[in-house]
Order: structure tokens, then sequence, then C-alpha cells
């Protein structure tokens, strides 16, 4: 246990010294637990824990990659050219026994049977191991050959991925991994999804903002996380004891006892509050003076409805739909595997409405890692640009959403939308999908409703564009604000730059509140301000009925609600939308928290 002194020692025996990182707090709550480094070659590879009796097959499946990367080169030898330079032919041979070391071909091996490590997840354990060896290495040519290690278990890897399986679904409960922090550069969101069998109890990171897809999912796992830590992945050690302060994006590495203390004390303070929280479920979320709000989830994939449905959600706000896409080779999922999908969100939901957002592909969600060239994913692309661009895979996804709309009440949103023509194309093709339905007489709500994202600032300017063709609006202020104040979301270099309240972006949500609701049709906010708290306030004085974010945050939203007077919310609410000062906007903002 971290409270063990004795533990907070490296292996020779020697006390560990502590030191605090900053970054950006992007997931609530603290975690105390062991660091597990990610290796950047890992940000590729899955790691879970193999099941007893699938052991032997796993340690096969290494050693058959091994066997080919040896083939490999051999071929590579055989058919080097006749006026190749002699060291070409020397690499090779020193590739070739690097990879017959048992360094390499056994101690992963060893690896898989004991600590029940994936294959590939054993060979870069084994690497890093051997890694931090040469690093200890004085003389230089030798220290150098690090790399041809790497570069051979690179081999090894593309071998393995390749042939690489599904993530099986990890207990959870091995005493082994139930503490441990993963510590990376960077996780893409596909991969941290692969941890949502909550192996791991936080995340660190070197990069990423406070609104990156990842640091999302990090909430949605409702698991503590601090991203934008320069230098964390290199400063922290493999298995040091971390703390992850998430509310203050603080990791502590290898701290004394008495903070320690300090930590788990507030660890059960937090867990009382939640508690008392948890009460709240069954209450409708009504303010003070009697105003009924909509409070919806964002999921990422059906299983989400479960603690959608736990929080009490009225439905769900936005289901980013393209983590069904995600991690799939590029392999897209058919109009059935699809269908499936959205059917379980749905029933899942129990008549509760489902807000299905068509696929948003492209900037820092793409399909594959390995297919990012644009030179500015977040201007390219993306979400339905992309969709237009492909019409024959939007089409097999709005007639699978159409098919779940026979199971319960759906909802089609459409993430990106800028021009009318857009908008147009978009519907034309809902109706289309309609008509193949139809004709294949398959079931489906002829009335379902089609909604446009409010993410794009001309979007926002163009209201009456919108609101005419609409049946509803879903203000996305992740977006909105990268979009508006130019910020590229997930670069931690300017995320200081990210600020919901710039009065530009103020300006541009209250707007599209207002004319929704004059052209008489729902608006929601999706993005993460509709779950901090500290704006919740904020958002109600200028109209908003419909908050969804994910399902974590869902119960200290309502109880914010719940004590919310709009008689006394709305005059200051109307005194920040005066103002295009930042200090007085933020000190208002306070203000309205203490009302
Ligand atoms: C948003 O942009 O606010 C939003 C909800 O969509 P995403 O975060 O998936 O881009
Ligand atoms: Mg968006």
């Amino acid at each position: 246990m971290p409270g063990d002194r004795s533990r907070l020692r490296s292996p020779s025996g020697a006390p560990v010294a502590s030191f605090t990182l900053h970054g950006i707090p992007v997931s609530r709550g603290i975690a105390i637990g062991r660091a597990h480094k990610l290796a950047p070659a890992a940000l590729d590879v899955q790691h879970y824990l193999v099941a007893e009796e699938l052991l032997e097959a796993e340690v096969r499946r290494l050693q058959e990659a091994l066997a080919q990367v040896h083939v490999e080169l051999q071929t590579l030898w055989n058919e080097l050219p006749k006026d190749a330079p002699t060291e070409l032919g020397a690499f090779i041979d020193v590739h070739a026994l690097i990879l017959s070391d048992p360094m390499i071909s056994e101690e992963p091996l060893d690896i898989i049977r004991t600590r029940h490590y994936n294959a590939e997840w054993a060979l870069l354990t084994q690497i890093d191991e051997l890694s931090a060896q040469f690093d200890e290495i004085e003389d230089p040519y030798l220290r150098e050959r690090k790399a041809d290690i790497q570069q051979v278990a690179e081999r090894v890897l593309k071998v393995l991925l390749g042939t690489a399986q599904t993530l099986p679904a990890s207990s959870g409960e091995d005493e082994f991994q139930a503490q441990m922090i993963i510590v990376a550069h960077d996780i893409s969101p596909a991969d941290m999804l692969q941890f949502r069998d909550r192996s791991f109890i936080g995340f660190v990171t070197d990069v990423g903002g406070q609104n990156s897809h990842t640091a999302i999912v990090a909430r949605s796992l409702d698991i503590p996380a601090a991203v934008g830590m320069a230098g964390a992945s290199t400063l922290i050690e493999q298995d040091d004891w971390l703390i992850i302060d998430g509310d203050a994006g603080v990791v502590i590495a290898n701290p004394s006892s008495l903070v320690l203390e300090q930590y788990r004390e507030r660890q059960a303070v937090a867990a009382r509050a939640r508690k008392k929280l948890n009460k709240l479920k069954k209450t409708p979320a009504i303010t003070k003076d009697g105003t009924e709000i909509t409070l919806l989830a964002n999921i990422e994939l059906p299983d989400d409805c479960a603690a959608a449905m736990e929080a009490g959600a009225n439905g769900v706000g936005l289901f980013r739909s393209e983590f069904l896409f995600m991690g799939r080779d590029s392999r897209i999922p058919s109009e059935d595997e699809q269908f499936e999908q959205y059917k379980r969100a749905v029933v899942a939901m129990k008549g509760r409405p489902v807000t299905i957002r068509t696929l948003d592909i492209g900037a820092d969600k793409p399909l594959d890692q390995s297919e990012q060239t644009a030179l500015n994913p977040a201007l390219g692309l993306r979400a339905i640009r992309y969709c237009l661009a492909e019409p024959q895979i939007f089409l097999t996804q709005l007639r699978a959403i159409l098919r779940a709309s026979a199971f319960g009440k759906v909802r089609i949103l459409i993430p990106m939308l800028a021009h009318a023509f857009e908008i147009d194309q978009s519907l034309a093709m809902v109706e289309q999908a309609k008509a193949a339905l139809r004709e294949r007489g398959e079931k489906f709500d002829e009335d379902v409703d089609v909604g446009a994202m409010i993410e794009i600032p001309a979007a926002a300017l163009a209201l009456p564009m919108f609101v005419k063709r609409m049946d509803f609006l879903s203000i996305g202020t992740n977006d909105l604000i990268q979009y508006t104040l130019a910020i590229d979301r997930v670069d931690y270099e300017v995320a200081h730059l990210y600020n919901p309240l710039h009065p530009a972006v103020l300006q541009l949500i209250s707007m599209t509140i207002a004319a929704g609701h004059k052209a008489g049709i729902d608006v929601a906010v999706c993005g993460e301000m509709a779950g901090d708290i500290k704006l919740t306030r904020l958002l109600l004085g200028m109209g908003l009925r419909e908050f969804s974010m994910h399902p974590a945050q869902l119960l200290s939203v309502k109880q914010e609600i719940l004590n919310s007077d709009l008689a006394r919310i709305m005059p200051q609410t109307r005194k920040i939308m005066r103002s295009m000062e930042p200090n007085v906007i933020a000190d208002a903002v306070e203000q309205l928290q203490l009302m």
C-alpha cells in the first residue's frame, strides 16, 4: 500500500524523492496508485490481461511473431542488392542477433506467463527495461544500440499488430492492475476507450487540453486525470507512487506519508459528498421558482446508457457515434452492426429520447491514426463534410439510425454544419435513407427529428438559416470555443487561451438559445460547459433549459439547479451579457454562484 513507507523506496532501498507536477485538470477526483508508463510505440498497442487458460496461446502468438521477423530479416539479407554497402548486411545481422537474444526471445514470454500481460505489452515492458539499462551505459557506441533494440521491437510489434485480436474485457479486479495510473506522452481517445474496463484508476499525459477528446473520455470514465503535464512521462518512473489531484490538475510523485494521509482524507470527504448526491437520482431537476430543466447524458458507446440511467438522465443528448467507427483499422461498421448498437442504446434508455450524432470523424478523432495527413485537421474534412464527401457511409449510418427509431424515441443530430447547402443535402440524404427503408419494408419513425450542432461561429451568426430547417439545436461549446477563439482544443501550448467565458463565446451561445426559443424549437448545450457546475447558473440565466453532459456530472449539475432561483439569476446574467470586460464577467459569474 502507498501508506507503507517501505514501498516509497527505489529497488536499491534508497528513499525516492517526491516531486509535484502541474498541468490542466480535466477530470475530477483523487487517485492514488502506481505509475504505468506507456512508451510512445505502445500508444498503438493494446494493454490487457490475458486469462489463465489463454496464456500459452498468447505465448505462441509472440513466438510466431518473433519467428516471422526472423524470416523477414533473413529475406532482407538474402535480397540485399549486390552493390549494397557492407554495413547494411552487418546491421541486419545485429538485428537478427538481438532478436535471438534471450532478453528478447524469452524474457517477454516469461512476462506473459507471470504477469498475464498480452504479447505486445509484455514485449514493450521488456524493451522499456532494456532501454533503461542502456541509458546507464557510459560507452556512447553501446548506448546507441538501444535504438537497434527498439527497431527490432517495432518490427515484432508490427507483426503482432497485424494479427491483433480485439481487446477482451479485463476483470478490473486484478490486484496487480487495480491501482495503476497511466502515464503517457499522449493517449488517443480510442486507446483511452480500451481502458474503460477500469483496471486503471487515473491518467497523466504530457500533452492535451481541457476539452481534447481524450480529456472528455477521461471524464466520461469518471476517472481522475490531468493533462498538459509537460515532462510527466520522462520525470515519472515506472511503478512510482502517484497522487492525481484531478480538481487542481496536480500530480504528486512519491508522496510522503503525511501528504498521502491528507489525500486519503479528501478522498473520504468526496466519497461522502457523492453519497449525498446519489440521493438526488430520482428528484426532478426543478429550480426554486418551479422551472423544470431537462438533464441529458453524453455517451460514447451503448454501454454508457447504464451510467446515464443510473444517474437519472432524461435521455441521451449526445451519442458520439464515431466511437463505434474507431479502432477498427478503418473498417466501417455495416448497417446491421450499427443498427444493433443504436438499438441497444435506444432499448437501454427505456423510452427516453436518444440523440444520435452522425459520424464526427476527423480532427482529433481520426478513423485510423495513420490516416491523419491533413495539415490542419480541425479545419479539414471533418464531421458532416466527411459524410457528404462519403455519401455511402453517411447513408448507411442514417439507415441504421432510422431503423433504431422503430424501438424508441430517436433524434438525429448533424455535427459541424455551417452552410445552407450542407443542411439541405443532409436533410435530403435523411429522406433518401427513409425511401430506401420504405422500399425494403423496414419500420422506422417517419417523423424523426433532425437537429443541428451549433459549433461553428458562422452557424451561430446565421441562425435563421438553421431554425427554419431544423427541428432542434444543440450547441457544441467545445468546438464553438475552439473555432471562435482560433485555438486548437488539443494543443496544450494554447490551452490557457481556451476560455468559455470569453465575451464572444458567451454572445454566440446566448444568441443561439434566444433564436431557438423564438422559433419554438429546443436548444441544448452538449459541450463540456453543460457539465461544469461553475457555469450552470449562467446558462440557466441565458435561458438554457436542456443540458447534456457525461453522466458522472449530472447529479452535481442537478444539485446546482435545485438551489437556483431564476428570478435572482436573470438580472445578473443580463449584466454579464452586457459586459465585454473579462474581469467583470469572471467576477459576476462567481457572484452568480453565491446567489
Ligand atoms: C462540442 O464540440 O462541443 C461537442 C459536443 O462535440 P465534440 O466534443 O464531440 O466535438
Ligand atoms: Mg464538436
